[in-house]
């Protein structure tokens, strides 16, 4: 696999054969549009949360918009959602014609502050987006003791827990993302979950137009196909193996980087960790590399090819100030590769950097 001089990549998928015979008897089958693989993949993912069901759509970022249409959130309502996420929550915000209205993060956890949430509620809020960045949940308990409906965003974690509960199960709806590089990969496609069976029929019925009553003008074509929904079911499959693996490299990372000038992961009391990334924070203070960029060009020299894990916090792009948390998390966050998919000797080669680091 890994040879000398060749750069471990920061996110790669976790496909084998058991995915290439899944697509295969799919095509072979003639039936590639959404059908019987798509229903079958939606109540896999429903049964693993333990919710009533799921409708598949094209992406998370539709999987967002259908989520706020089926909740009845248009012009005049307002969505909380945090500054330091990527742009999917709030462009969804903005397609179903409602105000997003931005919010900081815990520092610690990278997480939307429900003390920041709570500041922001007004008589128009209709509901907060709950990102669940990397892999740990966000503090649902407080969210959820602010009495707005919770549109809980799990593309980033799966299978994690907060205070005994599963990410995906508080909220009054829960999207997924199965794009490439995510827990559980189909390419593209995302997926809304409820247990309010009358939510999802409506969420069904928004991802198409065909046999509407009326001709709505916000009606469009968000479907999923057979074909990413068999690649789904098969990952689904793996994806306790999936947590295992990552979870084992979790440990094996801190313990490398016991002596660096990095700080670990922080994971609150009453919350687990699935380590969909592996984002520790660099310090001008604590590094020889002159921060964010010095480490990540150094990692680029080790062969480790580490990533930014926003892109850039919302506030920025808007031109807004008041968001201290997210900024800091900015300027500081560096995501290490970690995912199943790297072979033990990639693994060990990355050990090694992160112990050398200074
Ligand atoms: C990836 C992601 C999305 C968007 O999902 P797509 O399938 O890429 O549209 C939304 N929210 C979060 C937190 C994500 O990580």
């Amino acid at each position: 696999m890994t040879t000398v001089g060749t750069m471990i990549p920061h996110s790669r998928p976790a496909l084998d054969e058991r995915e290439i015979r899944a697509a295969t008897d799919v095509l072979r089958s003639g039936h590639i549009a959404q059908g019987e693989q798509v229903r079958q993949f939606e109540q896999a993912v429903a049964d693993y949360m333990g919710l009533a069901g799921g409708a598949a759509v094209s992406s998370g970022t539709a999987a967002l918009e259908v989520a706020l249409r089926a909740l009845g959130i248009g012009a005049g309502d307002e969505v909380i959602l945090p500054s330091y996420v990527c742009a999917a929550p709030w462009l969804a915000v903005q397609r179903v014609g409602a105000t997003a209205r931005l919010v900081d993060i815990e520092p610690d956890t990278c997480n939307l502050d429900a003390g920041a949430a709570r500041r922001a509620l007004t008589p128009k809020t209709r509901a907060i987006i709950v990102p669940h960045l990397f892999g740990l949940p966000a503090d649902l308990t407080a969210l959820d003791r602010l009495g707005v409906p919770l549109i809980e965003d799990c593309a980033q974690t799966l299978g994690a827990r907060e205070q005994g509960r599963l990410v995906g199960t508080v909220g009054v709806m829960t999207v997924c993302s199965f794009y490439a590089t995510k827990l559980l990969c189909a390419g593209e496609g995302g997926m809304v979950l409820s247990r309010d069976r009358q939510l999802l029929e409506r969420a069904r019925g928004l991802r198409e137009y065909d046999g509407a009553e009326r001709l709505h003008p916000a009606a469009t074509n968000l479907k999923m196909t057979d074909l990413q929904a068999a690649i789904g079911l098969a990952q689904l499959r793996r994806v306790s193996s999936f947590l295992e693996r990552r979870a084992a490299l979790a440990r094996q990372y801190g313990d490398a980087l016991a002596g660096s000038p990095a700080v670990r992961p922080s994971v609150p009391a009453g919350r687990t960790h699935m380590y969909y990334r592996y984002v520790v924070r660099v310090t001008e203070r604590r590094s020889h590399h002159a921060g964010l960029a010095g480490a990540m060009a150094w990692f680029e020299d080790q062969g480790v090819q580490c990533r930014k894990p926003v892109f850039r916090p919302l506030h920025r792009y808007l031109g807004l100030d008041g968001f201290p948390a997210s900024d800091e998390v900015d300027h500081t966050a560096l995501s290490v590769p970690l995912y199943p998919a790297l072979s033990d000797e990639e693994a060990a080669h990355i050990r090694g950097v992160l112990a050398q680091w200074r």
